[in-house]
Parts: structure tokens; C-alpha cells; sequence
């Protein structure tokens, strides 16, 4: 069975690790700073000492190129990003784009030319410096001129930073491609789901949707001493309330979903005032925009419940929602069907973090599949995954790539 060449694999992860390396052991390479740059130079040049074409896209996406024979228009990519956040670990997205790159460079090794054209692709700004999934928003046509505006840096700041790249909004704004037939992403974990069931593989059914809601509830400012008890109407006792039923709720009813209270605040807060208003920031995640929208429903009718039981009033406002991104049946068998070549356990799994693949789900059958990261940690310069695992991801998406060309050529 062809297997990639695992030292010369390892040899690269352990080299680019280097670049952006902190004394704690992990990496900083937020996008387009010179970290991020110099592993983008270090990328091209591997390209050309393997033999295959770089291509660089409007919205600063790096290519590796395998051409197909006959090298016909459309595509199938796989990849990731280097970049990273400020102080994070060595193999989130690094080695995703490393393992996509090794199945194309054995395959050139081989003299292996498929019926279809890959490309191995280094995503710009996966994980926000800038925006967040810049690069394959550009690439799926979902970037709007309006994204452009809000972005994290001042807008001359991001205009020197993609002048440096050769490229510019305009460019980013026209990155759109109609040529994919398919992608898929190797990710680790970030959770240690896959580890404590010793799992080799996790294959991801669908990336969660996120919605966020202030909640508010009003009640009656009083004197916290004159007052009686029974008289009170504490917005902070509802939210109370609320908070523990919400846990409960969603455990009882929507696992895998989870949610999430993370911010609360009692006005007008002080010892001797009975709480008159408590704002709460909740957040929930689900794979399924079905249920999703009965989460949010039932979150709700809870909030109305507590608001009674207290005599209080209860209303809410929401931020734009990220939705649920299905990953493709198609994409999912081929990934199965290679890790069950490869000898490789494997269980389907939701995805709780946002990662490039649900861009590509807009477009083409995408899906994505997690290596374990040990103790699930990451982020964090301890986020570790073992060679072995990393080995086995590497030969999962040589292998599932050769079944795509099955399905697609
Ligand atoms: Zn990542």
C-alpha cells in the first residue's frame, strides 16, 4: 500500500515549528505578521524543491499544484493554514497543510499522475488576526466589501499588510473559484473525545452553528433591607433561575449541544439595592440547524418561565448567527473508506470550533476529519499530538484523496 515518507514528513513539522517559536514551547504566527510570513516563504519553497507548481490566489491563498493528466478544470483541494493565535501550539493548521502537501509530494515521488488535478492550500488568516477564515471565505464568494471594513486592524494597517502579499481588496473580493470538485481538512482535535475512547480518527458529520443572545431581564430596584422578601421583584433572581434550568435543559435535551452563559450583569449593582436589571450573554452550539432553532425556541420559553416565577419582564437581542455546516455524505465515505484500508478506527463527531471546511461547505462536498490532541488541549503552546497520530493523519489523506479521484474523475 503507498504510504507517505514519514521522516521527511516529521522532519518538515519539526522545521516549521521553529518558525514563530516561544520559549514555552509552541508557536505565535497570527496572519500576515512576519512569522506568518516567513512560514508562508518556507511553504513555497518546499513546493519548488518538490517539484510541483505554487499558485498564489487574490486573496493570498497559497497553492501546492499536482497537475492531473489530462489537467482538466476542476479540482480537488485539501489543506489547511499556518498561521496561528498569539501564543499557540504547533499543530493546529500546521498540520493540516503539511499532511495535504505530503500526500501530493508521494504522489509525485511515485510518478503518480492522477485523472485529476489537487492542490495542497495554505489558508490566509484561519483564525482571525484579521477577520477569521479570511482566505477561504474569499475563495467560497462569501466576503463582502462590508467584511472588508470591520476587520480587526485599521484599515491602512491591512492595506500594508496585503500590498506585501501582492494583493488588495479588490483582489480578495474576486478570489471566488467555481473549479472544486471536492476538499477535505485534517484538523486536530481540540478536544479529547478521540483520545479517551482511544479513537484514531474522528470524521466530522457537521461543524456546529454558534447563537448568540443578550438576554434581559427587568424588575424593580428597592431598599435590600425594607423591602419584603415577598414583595421583590430581583431580575437577578430569575436569572438565577435561568441559568441552572438552561444547564439542564440542554443537557436533558439537546446532547451533543451545548450552551453557554458567560457574562452577567446586575444593575445597579451594588450591596443595599435589590437588583433591577440583569443583562446575560448566552451562547449555544448545535450540528443541526433544526435544532438549533428548537434550542433557541425552548431557551426562550424558559426565559419567559423564570421572568413569571419572579414577576419580572424578559426580552432579548441577537447578534448575526453562524449556522451549522452538514459536511458531505460523499467526502465522509471516502474518508471511512480509507481510514478502514488503513486499519484505522474511526466514529463521526461533531465539531464545536469553527475551521476553513465550513467555507468550502458552501461550495463543494467538503468534509474534514481530527487527529487526536492529547488532553484535548489547545491553543496553548502544550498542544501536542503524537508522530504516530500524525503519521496515520498524513497517510488518511494521502489515501482519502485517491479515493476522491475515484468518486470525482
Ligand atoms: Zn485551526
Amino acid at each position: 500500500m503507498l504510504t507517505i515518507n514519514q521522516d521527511r514528513f516529521l522532519a518538515d513539522l519539526r522545521e516549521l515549528a521553529r518558525i514563530g517559536a516561544t520559549a514555552a514551547g509552541g508557536l505565535s504566527r497570527p496572519a500576515l505578521t512576519v512569522h506568518d510570513i516567513e512560514a508562508r516563504q518556507w511553504y513555497r519553497g518546499k513546493i519548488a524543491g518538490a517539484g510541483l507548481d505554487y499558485a498564489l490566489d487574490g486573496a493570498g491563498n497559497q497553492s501546492a499544484i499536482l497537475w492531473g493528466d489530462p489537467p482538466g478544470d476542476k479540482r480537488i483541494l485539501a489543506g489547511s493554514h499556518l498561521d496561528s493565535v498569539p501564543n499557540g501550539g504547533r499543530y493546529d493548521g500546521a498540520l493540516g497543510l503539511l499532511v495535504a502537501f505530503e500526500a501530493l509530494r508521494t504522489l509525485k515521488d511515485h510518478d503518480i499522475r492522477p485523472p485529476l488535478t489537487l492542490e495542497a492550500l495554505n489558508f490566509t488568516d484561519e483564525e482571525g488576526a484579521i477577520m477569521g477564515l479570511m482566505g477561504s471565505r474569499a475563495l467560497a464568494g462569501q466576503l463582502a466589501a462590508a467584511d472588508l471594513e470591520r476587520t480587526k486592524i485599521a484599515p491602512r494597517e491591512l492595506t500594508a499588510r496585503l500590498d506585501a502579499l501582492g494583493i488588495s481588496r479588490e483582489s480578495m473580493l474576486a478570489a471566488r473559484r467555481d473549479d472544486i470538485l471536492a476538499w477535505v481538512e485534517l484538523h486536530i482535535e481540540q478536544g479529547a473525545r478521540l483520545e479517551d475512547g482511544n479513537i484514531d480518527i474522528g470524521v466530522v458529520d457537521a461543524i456546529v452553528g454558534i447563537r448568540s443572545l443578550k438576554l434581559t431581564l427587568s424588575g424593580e430596584a428597592a431598599h435590600a433591607g425594607t423591602k419584603p422578601m415577598k414583595q421583590r421583584r430581583d431580575a437577578l433572581w430569575g436569572a438565577a433561575q435561568f441559568v441552572l434550568r438552561a444547564r439542564k435543559h440542554v443537557m436533558d435535551n439537546y446532547s451533543p449541544g451545548v450552551c453557554n452563559i458567560g457574562m452577567i450583569d446586575a444593575k445597579p449593582g451594588a450591596f443595599n439595592i435589590v437588583p433591577a436589571q440583569v443583562d446575560l450573554a448566552l451562547e449555544f452550539r448545535h450540528g443541526s440547524s433544526e435544532e438549533m432553532d428548537a434550542m433557541g425556541d425552548d431557551l426562550l420559553g424558559l426565559l419567559e418561565e423564570c421572568a413569571r416565577e419572579f414577576d419580572l419582564r424578559a426580552s432579548f437581542a441577537e447578534t448575526p448567527a453562524v449556522h451549522p455546516a452538514r459536511m458531505s455524505e460523499t467526502v465522509m465515505a471516502a474518508i471511512e473508506r480509507a481510514a478502514a484500508a488503513l486499519g484505522l478506527s474511526h466514529r463521526r463527531m461533531l465539531s464545536f470550533a469553527g475551521h476553513d471546511t465550513q467555507s468550502l461547505a458552501q461550495v463543494c462536498p467538503a468534509a474534514m476529519f481530527f487527529v487526536p490532541s492529547a488532553r484535548g488541549i489547545s491553543h496553548n503552546p502544550k498542544e501536542f499530538t503524537s508522530d504516530a497520530d500524525c503519521v496515520n493523519g498524513a497517510n488518511l489523506m494521502l489515501h482519502t484523496l485517491l479515493e476522491l479521484i475515484e468518486v470525482f474523475a
